[in-house]
């Protein structure tokens, strides 16, 4: 996968992730302080956080190894 396809993919989950903290914003029951530690719409972003972390580990590691002979991962 290339670096504009991972960063297109970030992109798309941080939209997500946007969209889904609005929801978040507005549910009766993560008005409570840390209620939205049990909230399935907080796993949700916290799952889809985790994704993008990934992908930015994959983009910095694909950027440094630029510079040294190129392989494909698979
Ligand atoms: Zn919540």
């Amino acid at each position: 996968m290339s670096i504009d396809e991972l960063q297109e993919q970030v992109e798309k989950f941080k939209g997500e992730m946007d969209t889904l903290e609005e929801v978040c914003d507005t549910l009766p029951e993560c008005k409570e302080d840390d209620a939205c530690e049990t909230c399935e719409t907080y796993k949700k972003i916290d799952a889809l956080n985790a994704k993008i972390e990934e992908l930015e580990e994959k983009i910095e590691s694909i950027l440094s190894e630029d510079d040294d002979d190129y392989e494909d991962d698979d």
